[in-house]
């Protein structure tokens, strides 16, 4: 496959034949960096663990070269620092048996202003050949601007599918802002406790961004716990670690939907949920 990008990296765990690898893809990720599948996607990625008929394709857009970098990296260049999260990336996908892994390398600038359009078009191409069930991407609720900008290019791909090419389901998912606030019958529930030891596996391969100091493989399994205790108080937890998605396929179904309106209309939902539980006790 080529990309619009040359700088894209291919990685194919098993070595499978390429083609192979695209078609049998059934849940997609699509990200800014590396690492934020493991964190967003995570529910794809254990639905796909060794499963002969699921497999889970992932994709990150951006080059890493804006990494923060501490300890042993302190000194390392951009350029270094690229080929340290190419390298560490693949290590993620190697654990968690991926069928493709494609980086494509794009700096942060040119994915939110400079080159939108090569953007759109590697997502496309990637959509079009594996043509996936399940899609998970950064939720366009999120706070940092790079996520928020790959959602939207992800977002204009989707609608240049035809519509029978069209994932089942696109989910909006966690990294930089949780989703607690969406209303409890806006959440999408996603069981992730299959395999309980997966998680940690997955995220400690990124040591250039966890020995920094910034424990994301202890935080995000205490956030799953925390969502599965937390998710309801009348009742006992039917699982042990939850994730919560954003239900996004209504804007691949109807190509008219502004994504804006349709997010900021989730948050007039929680304003009025607070408003009538006080004026009911008032
Ligand atoms: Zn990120």
């Amino acid at each position: 496959m080529t990309f619009c990008n040359a700088k894209a990296d291919l990685f194919i765990p098993d070595q499978s034949d390429q083609n192979q690898a695209f078609a049998r893809v059934t849940h997609l990720g699509i990200v800014s960096h590396q690492d934020d599948l493991e964190i967003a996607a995570y529910h794809g990625i254990t639905e796909c663990f060794r499963r002969e008929d699921k497999w889970f394709g992932g994709v990150v857009v951006t080059n890493g070269s804006g990494s923060p970098r501490k300890g042993s990296y302190a000194n390392f260049t951009d350029e270094e620092m690229m080929e340290v999260r190419k390298h560490e990336q693949r290590k993620a996908a190697f654990v968690g048996e991926y069928s493709v892994m494609v980086q494509l390398g794009y700096p942060s600038d040119e994915v939110k202003t400079s080159n939108k359009a090569d953007v759109v078009a590697d997502i496309f191409h990637i959509l079009k050949q594996t043509q996936p069930q399940f899609v998970y991407l950064h939720n366009p609720a999120d706070r940092h601007d790079t996520h928020v900008a790959t959602f939207l290019r992800c977002l204009e791909a989707l609608r240049s599918l035809p519509k029978q090419a069209r994932p089942q389901k696109v989910y909006g998912c966690e990294v930089w802002r949780k989703l607690d606030w969406l209303l409890t019958e806006d959440k999408v529930m996603l069981w992730v406790d299959q395999y309980p030891h997966l998680i940690g596996a997955l995220l400690s391969v990124f040591d250039s961004q966890i020995s920094g100091g910034k424990r994301y493989d202890l935080a995000e399994e205490g956030i799953r716990r925390a969502n599965a205790t937390y998710f309801d108080s009348h009742t006992t937890d039917n699982t042990s670690a939850l994730t919560f998605a954003m239900d996004l396929t209504p804007l691949i179904q109807d190509d008219a939907l502004n994504p804006e309106n349709f997010t900021v209309e989730f948050v007039d939902r929680l304003k009025n949920d607070i408003k009538d539980r006080m004026r009911k006790f008032a």
